[in-house]
């Protein structure tokens, strides 16, 4: 028999040639490093089943590295829900690190280069800078301070840590060249003045370094062999390159992916922060947020999550990735893992005139008819009065409506067939109550009537249903792209929650948690909410059982 061999993605084909290479001997370590400067979303998940998933594919690990480079936007809650989250994927990090760990080493590296005459301590303003750069047409010109003296250079360096001046009044620069086409090497910014406390160093600095100083030295000095990031760092790859060289310090090499976009959605933590601080959305983990621990309040599994990074593949250009893919893998997994459970969203009455008053019965349902054994069962307590969906009963049923009519017969789940003979209306004419007669000869699994009924449908006993509130949820955006939108704030959907306040559930869902996966039959998947209470049961809808989505827009 012949393996059936995937083919591999471009990354997975350049640790094989390093591999055979026996290049860093034949040892594999990549990183993950989040700043910690909000929740990780589900392009970061793309990440992180990227990274860790090279390391075990290939027998090395992987570093969660924090890149707390920046004071005032980290926080150690994000960091603790960073961690959560990476756990919750289902990966392991061989060691947790700081980029903070290194200022020492990274302020000691910055003095090397200035003891080389490769960077300089520069007083000019952003603006000023920024001028002197020139564009990508026209080279730029140095200003004054680019030709100092090395030991002016050293004891000006030494002063910016020791607080001497203030924010925004001297920087580092590399000195490498102020024509070169990549403007990322026109004597980028290594290190600027801030003081402000940071949620490990404390006050201890007053200077940080910039993402391009920080981020491959820390590489390096973890010697991480394979450190691989999104596209828009590829004409950061040469100042990568140029300070290892110059700084002499372990080899690591930058590769390049494209990130995950996703249509209806925005991917980026300022944005995403901006949507919790101005109140669109609860929180972080709201489940119409693309956080991962939206995703995971709002019952999409790890697996689901994994499945997704797995088909959307490892590509080298931008794309866009339709949600609909995601909400497929997550539906693709329930529908084999959730217990199947009945619950009554939008409840009429239904009464069985000629069931014994009083009388109850025990019915018997699989907890699961996907898998073999069914996964145990549960009793579902059947009597005289019952909620349905209202939906499911029409006063002037079309033809083809095989649910309930005057007339028409339909079999209860699990249970009996029943047929309806009259019905009530209150004032406004809103029908209040179905009456019904039921086969008692017709109980599912032994029905020896003889009748023939079409349609199914759920309901739930009066006498011992649980009310429940059920959030349903819709894309949190009107549009696929709002990103490119000037203002995306603008195209947020209004109707992206949906509250019912009294559903009716099967008394049995009282002793769900959160983060399992029911199928309400008919009505699409569902797990207890976290902040659900006893006394308040809260559901959310992690998915609907079909896409409806795609034909909404085609008739809209
Ligand atoms: P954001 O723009 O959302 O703030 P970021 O890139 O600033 O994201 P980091 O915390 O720096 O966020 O990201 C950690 C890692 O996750 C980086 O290696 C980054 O390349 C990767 N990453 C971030 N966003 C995506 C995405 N949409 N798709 C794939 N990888 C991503
Ligand atoms: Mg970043």
């Amino acid at each position: 028999m012949i393996e059936d061999e995937k083919s591999l993605n471009f990354i997975e084909e350049i640790v094989e040639e390093d591999l055979r290479n026996g290049t860093h001997d034949g040892r594999v370590l990549t990183r993950f490093p989040p700043e910690p400067n909000g929740y990780l979303h589900i392009g970061h998940a793309k990440s992180i089943c990227l990274n860790f998933g090279l390391a075990q594919k290939y027998n090395g690990t992987t570093n969660l590295r924090f890149d707390d480079t920046n004071p005032v936007t980290e926080d150690t809650e994000y960091v603790e829900s960073i961690k959560k989250d990476i756990q919750w994927l289902g990966f392991q990090w061989a060691e947790e690190l700081y980029t903070s760990d290194y200022f020492e080493t990274l302020y000691q590296y910055a003095v090397k280069l200035i003891q080389h005459d490769l960077a300089y301590v520069d007083d000019s303003t952003a603006e000023e800078i920024a001028a002197a750069k020139g564009t990508p047409t026209e080279p730029g010109v140095p200003t004054p301070y680019r030709s100092r003296s090395i030991e002016e250079n050293l004891t000006l360096f030494q002063e910016m840590r020791d607080g001497k001046y203030k924010d925004g009044e001297k920087v580092l620069r590399a000195k490498i060249d102020l024509a070169n086409p990549n403007m990322h090497l026109r004597d980028p910014l290594l290190y600027r003045i801030k003081h402000a406390h940071h949620h490990r160093t404390g006050d201890t600095w007053c200077i940080y370094p910039m993402y391009d100083f920080a981020h491959g030295q820390s590489d390096s000095i973890e010697k991480i062999t394979h450190s691989v990031c999104t596209l828009e760092f590829i004409p950061h790859r040469p100042l990568y390159d140029w300070l290892i060289e110059k700084l002499e310090i372990f080899p690591s090499h930058q590769y390049e992916f494209a990130r995950l976009n996703m249509t209806y959605t925005v991917m980026s933590k300022r944005k995403l922060l901006q949507l919790v601080t101005e109140g669109h959305v609860e929180s972080w983990d709201d489940p119409r947020m693309p956080t991962i621990s939206a995703f995971r309040r709002r019952g999409y599994t790890p697996a689901s999550i994994r499945n997704f990074c797995e088909r959307i593949g490892v590509q080298k250009r931008e794309n866009m990735i339709d949600f609909s893919l995601l909400e497929f893998c997550i539906r693709e997994d329930l529908n084999k893992t959730a217990w199947r459970r009945m619950a009554v969203l939008d409840p009429i009455k239904l009464i069985i005139t000629n069931y014994p008053d009083g009388q109850v019965e025990e019915l018997v349902g699989e907890n699961n008819p996907e898998v073999e054994g069914g996964e145990g069962s549960r009793a579902i307590p059947f009597s005289k009065e019952l909620w349905i969906e209202r939906e499911d009963f029409m006063e002037e049923p079309p033809k083809k409506f095989f649910r309930l009519g005057p007339g028409l017969s339909v079999r209860l789940k699990h249970g009996y067939i029943v047929e309806c003979h009259d019905f009530k209306k209150d004032d406004n004419g809103n029908v209040t109550e179905i009456h019904c007669t039921y086969a008692p000869n017709s109980k599912s699994g032994e029905d020896t009537s003889g009748l023939k009924v079409k349609g199914t449908i759920h309901w739930v006993s009066v006498a011992h249903a649980k009310k429940a509130e059920v959030r349903l949820y819709d894309r949190l955006f009107q549009v696929e792209n709002p990103a490119a939108e000037e203002d995306f704030k603008a195209c947020i959907n209004p109707d992206s929650l949906h509250v019912i306040e009294n559903a009716y559930i099967e008394p049995d869902l009282a002793d769900a948690v959160p983060g399992k996966g029911y199928q309400f039959i008919r009505m699409g998947y569902f797990t207890l909410d976290t902040k659900s209470t006893p006394e308040h049961l809260v559901f959310n809808r992690t998915v609907a059982l079909k896409d409806s989505w795609a034909k909404e827009v085609k008739k809209g």
